[in-house]
């Protein structure tokens, strides 16, 4: 069977949901989602429901067949994407560097070969990634990695190391950032690599994070050898990959409306019934505050359903994904804090209902871009204000001041 009459035609919404009310249960909508992960590291529940889901491709839809997906157009893919919120979808956040980061860089700029490598083990949830680009000396300045990889004929060896590697515990691949050419700028000398976390000189080392995470890590890299072939991307292209892979994931977070709970047969989320149930609405402070997290919730939802169409349109993520992820994070925020606020000093002694959301608020305004840099990003690339000052960017890399 030819690849484009395996899995033919572009399928209805009552289609899909025919297929996978075939493979999956459907989810109660007054249950509240888990947040990315946070203190379960459930990787075989995600491992089962993409094992599940491989077959028909119903995980990554716009990927090729041979690929784990099922070379569906833009449309059919959203029509899938809605589709499965009604579905109990497994907490997918182990997988998520994978499935939304490197496989769509692998599909624009892998070679082939690297695409038959790695995503079918990226879409049955075989291989986990993480994502290497922050150290400590680049975080918001990313451009300014320290990691050096040099060439030794078919292999290069990378000495370094990187900091608040999520997923680094169990991760099998790391997209790593590097430093291949100290005389160019800062942005220019830099090229992106799949290094093998089994690898001898990777050395893992776990910190843990207030609300129980422990797959988070720094990781010192020392003379570990890469193939050439494990280069992602051309020799020096490494930041235009960065730029891209930090959009997808800013798109991702931006387009999630965190916390769940909906029933949308009542109109208000079932948080906020929960509220107001317990009493705490009563009071006029209250009821405002909670309002003002409802409306950030209900402008999140409206901003993950435009970046939806926008992906029917065929639009690439870009920096409005930055916009999207302050939105998101606002709204996470709001509802998290006052959730506790509104338990009163009874929310202290307890780690009941919400406690694990107020627990990860604090880190969705710092990972995947801070909030100042997302506002730098909009300020600059979509308001079309004035640059910020950036005296280093044309100066060679090894001119550049080191705090080490
Ligand atoms: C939970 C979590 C998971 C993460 N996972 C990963 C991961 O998997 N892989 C990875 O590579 N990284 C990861 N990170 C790292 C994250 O991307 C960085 O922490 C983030 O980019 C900020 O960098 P920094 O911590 O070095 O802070 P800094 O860059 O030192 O920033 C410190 C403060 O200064 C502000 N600031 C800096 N520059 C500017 C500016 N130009 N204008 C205005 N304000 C500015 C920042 O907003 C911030 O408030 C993770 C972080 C967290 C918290």
């Amino acid at each position: 069977m030819s690849e484009s009459t395996e899995i033919s035609g572009a399928l209805t919404s009552e289609a899909i949901h025919a297929a996978l009310d075939a493979l999956l249960d459907r989810r109660d909508p007054d249950v509240s989602g888990t947040v990315l992960g946070a203190g379960s590291d459930d990787l075989e529940g995600g491992r089962r429901f993409l094992d599940v889901l491989v077959d028909g491709g119903w995980m990554v839809p716009s990927w090729p067949i041979r690929h784990g997906g099922r070379g569906a157009g833009a449309a059919e893919a959203a029509r899938i994407g809605a589709a499965m919120g009604a579905y109990d979808v497994a907490d997918l956040y182990p997988y998520g560097v994978g499935l939304n980061l490197v496989g769509p860089v692998l599909l624009e700029r892998g070679s082939s070969d690297q695409q038959k490598r790695w995503l079918r083990p990226i879409a049955d949830g075989s291989e986990i990634w993480c994502q290497m680009f922050s150290e400590p000396d680049a975080g918001s300045d990313l451009a300014n990695v320290g990691m050096r990889a040099e060439r030794d004929g078919d292999e290069w060896i990378l000495n370094g190391s990187k900091v608040w590697t999520s997923r680094g515990t169990y991760a099998r691949w790391g997209m790593c950032l590097a430093r291949t050419d100290v005389s160019l700028a800062k942005h220019r000398g830099l090229t992106m690599f799949a290094v093998d976390m089994t690898a001898p000189g990777v050395e893992i080392r776990p910190l843990e994070q207030i609300n129980g995470d422990r797959h988070f890590t720094e990781v010192f890299v020392s003379d570990v050898r890469v193939a050439d072939a494990d280069r992602i991307g051309d020799l020096g292209a490494g930041w235009g990959l960065t730029v891209e892979t930090l959009a997808h994931e800013r798109a991702t977070i931006g387009g999630r409306a965190f916390g769940g709970g909906d029933d949308e047969a009542h109109g208000l989320p079932s948080w906020m019934e929960d509220w107001r149930a317990a009493g705490h609405l009563v009071d006029a402070v209250a009821r405002q505050r909670a309002v003002r997290a409802f409306i950030l919730h209900r402008v999140n939802q409206l901003t993950v359903a435009r970046a939806a169409a926008a992906l029917v349109e065929g639009e690439a993520p870009g920096p409005s994904g930055s916009g999207a992820k302050l939105r998101s994070v606002a709204a996470f925020k709001a509802r998290a804090y006052l959730g506790k606020d509104l338990s009163g000093p009874a929310g202290m002694l307890s780690d009941a209902d919400g406690h694990l959301e107020f627990l990860t608020a604090p880190s969705m305004s710092i990972r995947g871009g801070t909030d100042e840099v997302q506002r730098n990003i909009v300020g600059e690339r979509i308001l079309g204000l004035p640059g910020e000052p950036r005296v280093d960017k044309d100066a060679a890399y090894a001119d550049l001041k080191k705090s080490r």
